[in-house]
């Protein structure tokens, strides 16, 4: 027998689990289907290596509103990794060791000619598109901004490197909106950005935040259950799984990452503009590599070029004879994570003093769930598709970080487009909170 609810919302990350809470909380009966047997999607806190590492997303700040503001309301406390006492990067081949302040001064000139005018032209990151400065420099990649500036080969290989840390993406084919959003949303401090993006992290682990925002929603959520075609006209919707069952519903929130929502069934068939963004893929498709070192080892970070398969790495715990450091590189094909003896070599560029002991992370882009890491455009996407892709069509409305307004590709803007969608169905659905049909509502 089709079972019937008001509404389905597709995948329990951020996105779909804020999206479930609120329109539980308007009345309306929410079903939850998600494929994987965990919720969180792309925030993920694992055992491994000894600790509880962040196998997906990891840092927030109390510049991102939306994450911050769920931050509060469940009081979960927010700690960060050891300061680095040691900095090393690479001049051509030649490796320079210096503290972070030496780093930062030498990255400075570059980021700030980078990122000059940010703000003329996106004076709103909560409106992006707004105020009409976007448009002309979308067209453009980081690298072609970053080849403008001429920079002498040690800055050059610096900044490439930071840049590769924050996209995730080759720097040809990451767009230069991206930059500037960033550092639109810290007001064009490229300093504050690079905070934001890079050091605070929740102490008990992403875990904790998805655990309450869960325990939080009055909303039928149900794991293992993949959805593989939805079927909608002007009446509703019927989303069948994987597993044969069928679920009518007056309406459907997609919260899949844009890269795999082409592989879902839909009839009719979704709007090209809603899918062209996830047929030319993401620029980001990097990986994220744990690794556990013999220690002890003083807490350092190092920057190599955007050209090596680590870009990035930097001390995240330490411990009395290990260390796990955690690591970056631009493209998830050139090392797999769990390669020990490709990711020894890879720290061999800086350091020839570090045993690798073991090595983990996940192969995101490889992931039939995901398919991405986090979002970063390529050159014209912003302006081509976004607009777009959280347009609703008919009774299927559009959530995910990858369409958020402020720090789209971040847990805040998974946060800030499940508040928007949910408030997008319930005035569709003429809900109003605390209505008569909050008694009907599952586990009231
Ligand atoms: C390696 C990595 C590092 C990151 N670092 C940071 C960071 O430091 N700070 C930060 O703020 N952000 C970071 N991010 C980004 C952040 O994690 C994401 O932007 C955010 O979690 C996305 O949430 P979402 O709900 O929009 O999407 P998702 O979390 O992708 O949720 C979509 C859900 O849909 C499910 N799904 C997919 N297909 C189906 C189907 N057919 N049927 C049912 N369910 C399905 C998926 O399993 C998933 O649970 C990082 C991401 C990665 C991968």
């Amino acid at each position: 027998m089709q079972e019937k609810t008001d509404v389905v919302i597709v995948g329990a990350g951020v996105a779909g689990l804020i999206a479930a809470r609120e329109l539980g909380r308007s009345g309306l009966r929410v079903t939850v289907l998600e494929a994987r047997d965990r919720l969180g999607g792309r925030v993920w806190t694992d055992e491994r290596l000894g600790r509880p590492l962040e196998i997906g997303g990891t840092w927030v700040h109390w510049v991102q509103p939306h994450v911050w503001a769920e931050i509060t309301r469940y009081g979960l406390p927010v700690t960060r990794g050891p300061r680095a006492q040691e900095a090393y990067w690479l001049a051509g081949d030649e490796v320079r060791k210096g503290t972070l302040d030496d780093f930062m001064e030498l990255i400075d000139p570059g980021m700030r000619r980078l990122l000059a005018g940010t703000m003329d032209v996106i004076p709103r990151p909560d409106a992006p598109l707004s105020a009409g400065g976007l448009p002309a420099v979308d067209g453009a990649t980081v690298q072609e901004r970053l080849d403008g500036l001429d920079l002498p080969v040690e800055e050059r290989n610096a900044n490439e490197a930071a840049w590769v840390g924050h996209l995730n993406a080759p720097l040809d084919q990451a767009g230069f909106s991206s930059a500037l959003r960033w550092t639109a949303a810290t007001a064009g401090s490229w300093h504050l950005m690079h905070e934001a993006s890079a050091i605070f992290r929740l102490a008990g682990g992403t875990r904790d935040l998805v655990a309450a925002i869960a325990a939080d929603a009055r909303a039928d959520i149900r794991t293992s259950t993949a959805v593989r075609r939805i079927d909608h006209g002007f009446g509703g919707a019927v989303v069948a799984t994987e597993g044969g069952a069928e679920i009518a519903a007056d309406r459907v929130v997609l919260t899949l990452p844009q890269n795999i929502l082409p592989d879902l069934d839909f009839s009719p068939g979704l709007s090209e503009a809603k899918l062209a963004a996830g047929r030319e893929k993401t620029a980001s498709q990097g990986v994220k590599v744990w690794i556990r070192v013999r220690g002890p080892v003083a807490p350092f970070f190092a920057y190599s070029s955007a050209h090596h398969p680590l870009s990035v790495v930097r001390t995240e715990f330490l411990g009395e004879d290990d260390a796990v450091l955690v690591s970056f590189g631009a493209d998830a094909t050139r090392i797999s994570p769990h390669d020990r003896e490709a990711v020894q070599r890879a720290l061999r560029v800086w350091r020839d003093d570090l045993e690798v002991l073991e090595a983990t992370g996940h192969d995101w882009m490889a992931d039939p769930r995901s398919g991405e890491t986090w979002l970063i455009h390529r050159p014209g996407q912003v302006t081509r598709y976004l607009e777009q892709q959280r347009r609703s069509e008919g009774v299927l409305h559009f959530a995910g970080s990858d369409y958020a307004n402020i720090w789209p590709g971040f847990i805040d803007g998974a946060v800030e487009s499940g508040l928007r969608v949910a408030a997008e169905v319930a005035a569709a659905a003429g809900a109003a909170s605390g209505t008569s049909r909050s008694s009907e509502a599952p586990g009231s």
